[in-house]
């Protein structure tokens, strides 16, 4: 037997095979699920990407060769089978084959690191080891189908609103806004950072005629957190947006989140199914909730929150319960919001930022920004930073820069909401936490 596919390929996909197809010859290919044999007849279930065929082997029906191979496959490897579709009220799908030859790919190792049936429940930690292992489990695969859908319409939709992707440098030389942590590197002879925001360079292409840009990148935050919420590698969906406020970024935004999810909830079916969550398309226009409001909202449940101070998680526990879906945060104390938010024109304490929110979940954090150069060079120096350091940004602020408003969403916050996950691990390939920097 050989493990090369020589000129044996794939027909059909184990969902594409109907009991319409009674008779007709199909070559299924994928991993050994399980195996039974008793005895008199072998049951060997292919799982391909998103479906199991079962492959029915009796031995009086087939060569008594092919019953002795089949009696030695082991779970997990990887083979190719041709034979005859059957009607079977009891299999998968309401099929099974009846195997004429079998190829032997590539042949597994037992004892398996982690059980891909999903009888035995691992702990996140043991799966996320063995990754690849983990993701062919289809309650696994099913999340990584909705986060690809979701770029994907999030990408249709920018572009449909004449947005130009744009791709910026994640190698930085300073801080992007204070606050948060960043990891250093070693540039050559000099100290460099991961980028934790594309926020400034997304300012400067304001100042470039591009009008309307987004950028879909990793962030890095260097923030030493152990939570279900926070990574220190995510991917950041950002726009920013020419000659419009924080109410014109509210709207895309807003717009934009249920196109992603109606594209969702119509293009991932199954996967949705698998994952047994039943995604609801939000009603628009998003609840607006000042500041002000959310903190009296909050101080009423009995959490105790003073003006001024972000919320902690207690208050966006409290907020979640209180608010059921997508909400917006808006008129944010202009104190801690980072430098380049503009703050309102009526009380400057009060800033043009808002966050949304999905319950109890930051999903993005947007404003409308400063363009007013010499009122940019005072934010910076109030927030106990160097705006010599800030030069190269600051002079795009100096030859014509327009209004402007942006945001950005963690791709990872909104999958979660999309698949009703509630660790954020769950939503990413290989996390980066804390603790784990492998695989
Ligand atoms: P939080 O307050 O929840 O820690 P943040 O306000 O620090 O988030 P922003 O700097 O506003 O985050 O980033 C914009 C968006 O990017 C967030 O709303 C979130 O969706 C996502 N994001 C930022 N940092 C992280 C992180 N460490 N892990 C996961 N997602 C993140
Ligand atoms: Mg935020």
């Amino acid at each position: 037997m050989t493990d090369l596919l020589e000129d044996c390929r794939r027909t059909h996909y184990s969902k594409q095979i109907k009991p319409e197809m009674k008779d007709e010859d199909v070559v299924i290919m994928g991993w050994i699920h399980e195996m039974r044999d008793l005895g008199g007849i072998i049951f060997v279930l292919l799982r391909d990407r998103d479906g199991v065929t079962q492959v029915t082997a009796p031995s009086k029906k087939i060569e008594p060769e092919l019953f002795e191979e089949l009696k030695k496959l082991k779970k997990e490897s990887v083979i190719a089978v041709k034979g005859r579709v059957q009607e079977s009220a009891k299999a998968p799908g309401g099929v099974e084959i009846i195997p004429e030859t079998i190829k032997l790919l590539s042949e597994s190792k037992l004892p398996l690191p982690l059980d891909t049936t999903e009888k035995v429940r691992a702990e996140i930690d043991t799966r996320l080891d063995s990754r690849f292992i983990d993701l062919r489990k289809h309650s696994v695969s099913a999340i990584f189908k909705v986060k690809s859908r979701m770029l994907h319409s999030v990408r249709n939709f920018l572009e449909s609103e004449n947005y130009t992707e744009i791709n910026t440098p994640k190698l930085v030389g300073s801080a992007t806004e204070g606050g948060t942590e960043l990891f250093p590197i070693t540039y050559f002879e000099r100290e460099a950072f991961l980028g934790q925001s594309p926020q400034l360079y997304k300012q400067m292409m304001m100042a470039s005629g591009f009008d309307n840009v987004y950028e879909i990148a990793p962030i890095f935050r260097a923030e030493e957190h152990d939570t279900l919420r926070h990574l220190n590698e995510v991917i950041s969906i950002d726009v920013e947006t020419a000659f419009t406020d924080q109410i014109d970024a509210m709207n895309i935004l807003e717009k934009m989140v249920v196109k992603a999810i109606t594209d969702v909830k119509e293009h991932c079916k199954d996967a949705l199914d698998t994952l047994e969550f039943d995604l609801q398309i939000p009603e628009t226009p998003f609840p607006r909730i000042e500041y002000d409001e959310m903190v009296e909202m909050v101080n009423n449940k009995g959490v105790k929150m003073e003006h001024g101070e972000d919320m902690s998680r207690a208050a966006e526990k409290v907020m979640g319960e209180l608010m059921d879906g997508y909400y917006f945060i808006t008129a944010w104390p202009t104190d801690i919001k980072p430098f380049y938010v503009q703050p309102s024109a009526e009380d400057p304490a009060k800033s043009c930022a808002f966050d949304l929110m999905y319950k109890d979940l930051e999903i993005s954090s947007g404003a409308m920004r400063i363009h007013n150069h010499d009122l940019l060079v005072e934010k910076i120096k109030s927030k106990g930073l160097n705006p010599d350091s800030f030069n190269r940004y600051l002079a795009a602020f100096e030859y014509g820069m327009p209004p402007h408003a942006g945001w950005g969403v963690g791709a990872e916050r909104f999958t979660m909401t999309m698949t009703g996950q509630t660790n954020i691990r769950e939503t990413v390939l290989f996390p980066r936490d804390r603790r784990r920097l492998t695989p």
